[in-house]
């Protein structure tokens, strides 16, 4: 489909200030929120045998998080995201404010920041899914691929999920959450598989129809 939004940001991403995005087909304006962690948070877990390195490493992580507000997409970028920064035991006086992240900085913390999105996402709309089929996956997993949405594995009824739906209309995300649930029932697309899709999603054809087209990297 060329009219889908995300098909318009096709261009390499910068992560910058004002870059559009395309979260669950909606345009949003990319906003960079630069958040410090203070060095002495660290100390709040002593003898635990992590190193203060670790520590930080683990942090930047869970606080790298995009919080969508009216037509902008908030993302935080950790103070200390880099190895770089890590190593600077104590930032001198200003560091702070005079900090400017750097791509790989904004990169990182935004793709942990779509990830824990899109898993959140995920994880309710598949919960939703299995109380009003009886179905149920083992487990469930995030990959990053071109050529397929979702799969199904046949022998451990484990299924993934592909970030690049976070692109896409969420309509089209509960098509594909129920259709890789359903496989774990049926493998194939037969008329089994077909009558509980129908029973669910009346119209999933035709949603499927609308925005099943190529694949678009959203990191
Ligand atoms: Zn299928």
């Amino acid at each position: 489909m060329n009219n889908m939004p995300e098909n318009r940001y096709r261009q390499k991403k910068q992560y910058t200030d004002g870059e559009t995005i395309c979260i669950w087909g909606n345009e949003y304006s990319l906003q960079i929120i630069k958040t410090a962690v203070p060095d002495d948070i660290f100390m709040l877990f002593p003898g635990t045998g992590i190193s203060p390195e670790a520590l930080k490493k683990r942090f930047r992580h869970d606080m790298s998080v995009i919080e969508l507000s009216g037509s902008n997409a908030l993302l935080y970028v950790p103070f200390c995201h880099t190895g770089k920064n890590i190593k600077t035991a104590n930032f001198p006086a200003g560091t702070e404010m005079s900090w400017k992240p750097s791509f790989e900085d904004r990169k990182a913390a935004y793709k942990t920041a779509v990830y824990g999105l899109f898993a959140d996402k995920i994880n309710e709309i598949l919960h939703k899914w299995e109380k009003k089929t009886g179905l149920k996956c083992k487990s469930w997993y995030i990959t990053d691929v071109l050529n397929y949405w979702g799969q199904c594995s046949s022998w451990g009824k484990d299924i993934c999920f592909n970030i690049n739906l976070l692109g896409r209309p969420l309509i089209f995300v509960e098509f594909v959450v129920l259709h890789e649930l359903v496989h774990v029932m049926h493998m194939n697309h037969g008329p089994k598989f077909r009558a509980i899709m129908a029973i669910y999603m009346p119209d999933y054809k035709i949603i499927d129809k609308k925005y099943n087209s190529r694949i678009i990297r959203v990191i």
